[in-house]
């Protein structure tokens, strides 16, 4: 069950599954993107002619390659890797790596796709693109990790720039691997750039505040969203998925603003620790130790470990999907409906599926997606990339402020977008509308190109 799409995108949409078989991730975020852009095509017809969408759906350039390296055994190991460079109407591709071993090129494709709009929306000098490895760094040595770097950037380098294609991080790649991927970029091509990556270490050209970026600003968007209904996050409950960099950061924003986080996840289980996930515990363990979520309980013993356990059943007010794709369904939508959740807002990338996201907005709960809830992070990334053109370093209060101007400011322009397309409150039609048509008049005043 998804939401139909108009009848001049339905050709569209046929197009982009004939061209990309079975990449159903992008399939999927292209779709909730064309349901939302039938109304844009009635107010400016010249995007239809000028062929805007298909353009956009088609990635500039597309680069996939081999990553051969040796682990500590010497014996080698093959794998691939992928950088989609989507769209650069608006600044150089900017998008993280993520090193998982789901990842193929439907992955990158949907996250360099929804990456397009987010950028757009943070209303700052950043095309949109993505890339990874279905390398699996869990259980591998500090020496594995930087030899398989080593190795994928050797290939990659010639594709980056400051001004061409700027990663930064994402699932299974945080400083540890952003530095082995810019200390090989910097010996390959004898250039101190340190535009060209951005979650850099604070002590070589990194922004403060970066780390923190993505969670924070989840938490900055939601507490918006509750403003725009007359409430606030100070008393709620609140439930969070993941406990990685975004999961970590968004559980300390919610704690600074009187909220309390109860549970956390990682992909074998959950914790719920009903007097507040305790915060120093977590990043010791998954920062520090880098061990599973279950060893919480090593430490606090009255907290509950549920091995494969559903965290969307754990009662609460607020839910942050903050792990991965596709994590919350149908089913868990409507147990959270239930249980009288009346937030939602994703610190991940598409982790509510199609069905989930109906329920949510006929429940009319409110409901931030990816693409404006999660933008905080690159968004920070362009700070870190300013910063470093003046070769400059700001204070964490002045980059955590210009952060949060940055989320006021996306929500109230997908709040005021909804509203003008008759869709008030409907923060997806808002976010993908608003996004477009910074891209689209870009688009169309560069030409044919
Ligand atoms: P991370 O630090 O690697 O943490 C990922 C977390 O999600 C871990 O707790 C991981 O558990 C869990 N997870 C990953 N894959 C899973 C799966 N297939 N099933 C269940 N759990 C899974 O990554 P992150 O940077 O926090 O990214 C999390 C999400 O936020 C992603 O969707 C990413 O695209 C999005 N995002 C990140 C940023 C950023 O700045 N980092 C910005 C915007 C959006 P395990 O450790 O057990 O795998």
């Amino acid at each position: 069950m998804t939401a139909k799409l108009d009848e001049k995108l339905v050709p569209i949409y046929q197009d982009v599954l004939h061209r990309n078989p079975g990449e159903k991730e992008f399939h999927q975020a292209v779709h909730e993107v064309l349901e939302t852009l039938g109304p844009v095509l009635v107010k400016y017809p010249e995007f239809a002619d000028k062929k805007i969408i298909q353009r956009i759906c088609e990635p500039e350039r597309q680069i996939i390659f081999r990553v051969p390296w040796q682990d500590d055994q010497g014996e080698i190991h093959i794998n691939r890797a992928f950088r989609v460079e989507f769209n650069s109407a608006l600044g150089p591709y900017k998008g993280g790596m993520r090193f998982h071993p789901s990842v193929y090129l439907g992955i990158i494709k949907f996250l360099g796709f929804e990456q397009i709009f987010k950028n757009a929306l943070t209303g700052l000098p950043i095309g949109g693109g993505k890339g990874g490895s279905d390398f699996d760094p869990k259980g591998r040595s500090d020496d594995e990790i930087m030899r398989f770097c080593q190795s994928l950037m050797t290939e990659l380098y010639r594709h980056l720039g400051e001004y061409t294609d700027v990663p930064a991080g994402d699932i299974g790649v945080g400083g540890r691997e952003i530095g082995y991927m810019f200390g090989q970029y910097k010996r390959i091509t004898n250039r101190y750039e340190s535009g060209v990556f951005t979650g850099k270490g604070l002590d070589w050209g990194g922004s403060r505040a970066r780390t923190e970026a993505t969670g924070y600003g989840t938490v900055f968007f939601t507490h918006e969203m509750l403003k725009a209904r007359g409430d606030s996050l100070d008393g709620k409950t609140v439930v969070v998925s993941g406990s990685g960099n975004v999961a970590t950061y968004a559980i300390e924003k919610c704690h600074e603003l009187g909220a309390k986080v109860i549970a956390c996840s990682d992909s074998q289980g959950i914790i719920v620790d009903e007097k507040g996930i305790d915060l120093k515990a977590l990043k010791q363990i998954k920062e520090i130790e880098r061990r599973r979520i279950s060893a919480y309980t090593e430490i606090h013993k009255d907290a509950k470990y549920v091995e494969g356990g559903n965290i969307w059943s754990v009662p609460c007010d607020v839910a942050l999907p903050c792990a991965t794709q596709n994590e919350l369904n149908a089913s868990d939508a409507k147990t959270l409906v239930e249980n009288g959740c009346i937030a939602v807002a994703e610190g991940a990338n598409m982790p509510t599926t199609p069905e989930g996201i109906l329920l949510f907005q006929d429940a009319k709960i409110c409901y931030g997606p990816g693409k404006a809830a999660n933008a905080g992070g690159v968004a920070t990334s362009a700070l870190e990339m300013q910063q470093n053109a003046s070769r400059d370093s700001w204070t964490f209060d002045y980059t955590q402020k210009r952060l949060e101007e940055i989320m006021i400011d996306i929500h109230k322009n997908c709040y005021e977008t909804a509203a003008e397309f008759g869709a008030e409150g409907n923060y997806v039609l808002g976010a993908n509308v608003n996004g477009f048509l910074r891209v689209a008049k870009a688009m169309t005043a560069m030409g044919v190109i």
